[in-house]
Order: C-alpha cells, then sequence, then structure tokens
C-alpha cells in the first residue's frame, strides 16, 4: 500500500476510536483501492482519497417512546449521509440492539460504493437505531416509528436522501415511517423505498436482494466453468435476503439444506421448506427451532455459526456482518465449497475471504452480490418520478440485467489491474472510479 493510502487509513483510525467495523470496511477497501491511486496521481493531489473517507454528514439524535407498560424508553437515531456525488443518499435503515456510530458508518461506506456498481444515480447512506423490534408489539413498533421519524423528515426527501429497509426494517416499519413523514410534512413523494405496493411500492423490491445475489451467483459460477442446478447450498440468515435467495437458488436448480436465526441453525437433507421458513418467519415472526416441531426429520442446532459445517458447494451468508470467521471458512473449504456469495453486508472477515480466496474459492463481495436490493429501490423511486408501477417481469428483468452487468464491470477491474478473478479488489475499484470521476468534476466539496 502506498504511503498516501497508509496515511489515510491511519488518520481513519485515530479519528474514529472504537470503530472495529468502519475500521475493517476501510482497510479493505483502501487495500483494494491503492493501485488505483498508483495510476492516478491526480487523484492523491486533489485530496480525493481524505474526502472519501469521510461522511458528509452525520445525524444522531434521541428517539423517545412509550411501552405498553407505559414507561418511557429512550433509543438513539442515526443517518450517516455518506457521500452524494452521483446522486442522492440512499440506504437502509438498520434497527438492531448492535447498532452505534460504527456500524452505521460501515454500512454508509460500503453503500457508496455498491449504489455506484449498479449504474444507477444514487449516493450513499444509512441509518438505524439500536430499538430491538424483536418482541416488540405493532404499537410499540409504530410508537418508534413515529418519533424516529419526527427527526429524520427534515434530513431526508426524495431528491435528498431515500432511506429503506434493512436488518429488522421491514414493510411493517416502512409503513409506519412513511405514514409519519406524509403527516409531517403534507408530502405524497417516493421518500422511502420498500414501501407497500398499495402506496408506492415496487414489485419485487421485497425479493430483489436475494434473487440479485443468485443472478450474480449464477454469473459468476457461469463465467468459471460450473453451474447452480444440482449444488447443495447453506444459506445463513432467514429474513428477507435468506428467504428469498434460498428460493431463486432453488429455482435454478440448487438444493438448501440449511438455514439459521441468531439463535442456531436448522439442517434439512431433503431440501428446506421454504414454504414452511416463510410462515414461521414472515407470519408468525418466531424463531427458525419451530421448523423441526413440524419436520421431524430434520435436525435443530442451537448456535448459528455451526452452520458453516455443514457440507455445500454454495454458502450465501445472508444474516449480518462477520458471521463467516476463519474457523467457517476453514470448515467450508474443507468440505468443498466452490463458491461463496455474500448476502449480508461484509458477513466475512478479513482473515476468512482470504483464507478462501487462496482456497481458489470463488468469492462474490456484497457490495456487488448483494446490490440487486437497492437497485430495485433505485427502480423504485424512477417508478414514483414517473408515477406509474411496472410489471414484477419488467422489475425483474430489469434487475438480472443489472446484477449480470455489475459481475462482469467487477470481473473486468479485476483483470484490468492485474487480478483476475479478485472480484474484492475488482468491485472496490470499479465502484470507485465512478464516484471518483464525479468528485473530480465537482471540484472540493
Ligand atoms: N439495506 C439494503 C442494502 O444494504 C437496501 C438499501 C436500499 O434499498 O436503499 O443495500
Amino acid at each position: 500500500m502506498s504511503t498516501y493510502v497508509q496515511g489515510v487509513l491511519e488518520t481513519l483510525k485515530r479519528r474514529n476510536p472504537g470503530e472495529p467495523e468502519f475500521h475493517q470496511a476501510a482497510t479493505e477497501i483502501l487495500e483494494s483501492l491503492a493501485p488505483v491511486f498508483e495510476r492516478h496521481p491526480e487523484f492523491e493531489a486533489a485530496g480525493l482519497l481524505e474526502r472519501f473517507v469521510e461522511p458528509e454528514r452525520v445525524v444522531m439524535f434521541r428517539v423517545p417512546w412509550v411501552d405498553d407498560a407505559g414507561r418511557v424508553q429512550v433509543n438513539r437515531g442515526y443517518r450517516v449521509q455518506f457521500n452524494s456525488a452521483i446522486g442522492p443518499y440512499k440506504g437502509g435503515l438498520r434497527l438492531h440492539p448492535s447498532v452505534n456510530l460504527g456500524v452505521i458508518k460501515f454500512l454508509g461506506f460500503e453503500q457508496v460504493l455498491k449504489n455506484s456498481l449498479t449504474g444507477l444515480p444514487i449516493g450513499g447512506g444509512k441509518g438505524g437505531s439500536d430499538f430491538d423490534p424483536k418482541g416488540k408489539s405493532d404499537r410499540e413498533v409504530m410508537a418508534f416509528c413515529q418519533s424516529f421519524m419526527t427527526e429524520l423528515y427534515r434530513h431526508i426527501g426524495a431528491d435528498v436522501d431515500v432511506p429503506a429497509g434493512d436488518i429488522g426494517t421491514g414493510a411493517r416499519e416502512i409503513g409506519y415511517l412513511y405514514g409519519q413523514y406524509k403527516r409531517i410534512t403534507g408530502r405524497y413523494e417516493g421518500v422511502l423505498t420498500g414501501k407497500g405496493l398499495t402506496y408506492g411500492g415496487s414489485l419485487a423490491r421485497k425479493e430483489a436482494t436475494g434473487f440479485g445475489l443468485c443472478y450474480l451467483v449464477e454469473e459468476m459460477l457461469r463465467e468459471n466453468g460450473h453451474e447452480v442446478a444440482g449444488k447443495t447450498v447453506v444459506v445463513s440468515g432467514s429474513g428477507n435476503v435468506a428467504i428469498y435467495a434460498a428460493e431463486k437458488i432453488s429455482a435454478m436448480g440448487g438444493k438448501v439444506v440449511a438455514m439459521s436465526d441468531s439463535n442456531g441453525y436448522i439442517y434439512d437433507d431433503k431440501g428446506v421448506d421454504l414454504a414452511l421458513i416463510k410462515e414461521i418467519k414472515e407470519v408468525r415472526r418466531g424463531r427458525i427451532r419451530e421448523y423441526v416441531q413440524e419436520k421431524k426429520d430434520a435436525r435443530y442446532v442451537e448456535g448459528c455459526r455451526g452452520i458453516w459445517t455443514v457440507p455445500c458447494q454454495i454458502a450465501l451468508p445472508c444474516a449480518t456482518q462477520n458471521e463467516l470467521d476463519l474457523e467457517g471458512a476453514k470448515a467450508l473449504i474443507a468440505n468443498g465449497v466452490v463458491a461463496v456469495g455474500e448476502g449480508a453486508n461484509m458477513p466475512t472477515t478479513i482473515e476468512a475471504t482470504d483464507a478462501l480466496r487462496q482456497a481458489g474459492v470463488l468469492f462474490a463481495p456484497g457490495k456487488a452480490a448483494n446490490a440487486g436490493g437497492v437497485a430495485t429501490s433505485a427502480l423504485e423511486m424512477s417508478q414514483n418520478s414517473q408515477r406509474l408501477s411496472w410489471t414484477f417481469d419488467e422489475v425483474d428483468a430489469k434487475l438480472k440485467g443489472i446484477m449480470v452487468r455489475i459481475f462482469h464491470m467487477a470481473d473486468n477491474a479485476a483483470k484490468e489491474y492485474g487480478m483476475p478473478g479478485n472480484y474484492v479488489m475488482g468491485a472496490n475499484i470499479a465502484g470507485f472510479m465512478k464516484v471518483a470521476e464525479a468528485m473530480m468534476a465537482q471540484g472540493v466539496v
């Protein structure tokens, strides 16, 4: 790494103490970008990297609400508006107890490159709160969402910043947030994506992240002389990304044998019954262990990390950051994994990624592989601006085209920089170049 890139990374770590996830994402991204700065000295002269790693704006706020027992609760809300060089800020809202400023910054930083890779005009941002929707009543979730939006509304807008879902934020939460935005501002506009179909949502948005992941993995396999059909697949998680990844990979001829939640995983060698998983997670909002009450031949194992010991040829980590560590990677390699596609954001640790790549495993990084969600959000924004809604097949076909393009952008950039097959590096470089050129054109801002 050049002294310039090294210096920016050291300053970032010093300036953002106690934010290990942000340091991790920045280390991976900046290491990949080092050769770009060697080729483009004008970027260094323009202080481009110093500006690129610093969010344009960070908003942190109090979110008070009253629970069902009449007690006052206080959560902390965040919105990190990371980069608007190529479009309005765009990115989800995460509601999970693990949320803190460093987590939102890492997600926002990843989002900048991911959104660029989609080829659509969206900048990068991310937000959320340490509020945990798990176990809360609908009324409590609504009270939280209304309070959260009562501060957030002044920072967002259809041409300013467009939040969406992420872990803990699904259709229910987006509905409450949208209602409160409209009530405060009086504006009916595409200020959020992932909306319900009756009030401006897009068909195929719900499926998009999981479907998109499979389209990209399919293209990566095809390019390297493999196919999905006949392969055994492990999908971690059982949220929105995991469910629709499992659905599409099964439609492509893969056999999903294991899925998980934060408590443990299920193993079903007959192939996971997705209708039952949907019923448990989407309708009952239950836990994945309930699966084995109905499927007597399936097995439930407490603890979610063990899922990587299940033999498979395709692994799709779709739960959360750092869920696949070196131990998990070694188990996958020992069992002959061919491809890993990241459905979640940064689910693989740096050590695990290195081990997989060294073992010759095809590795699709999240910012490329899971970009289908935000890409379809951008398609939702287009439909809202046009005041039209497209058919499922129209959106799905556009999504597939975008994912195939993203794979080839990453593949080509990796080849151009002498690292063929290194899609981590390729995705980082391809995503960065568009943002860098826009920033250069717009002067020191
Ligand atoms: N939270 C998703 C992501 O990580 C989707 C964001 C969006 O649709 O704006 O990309």
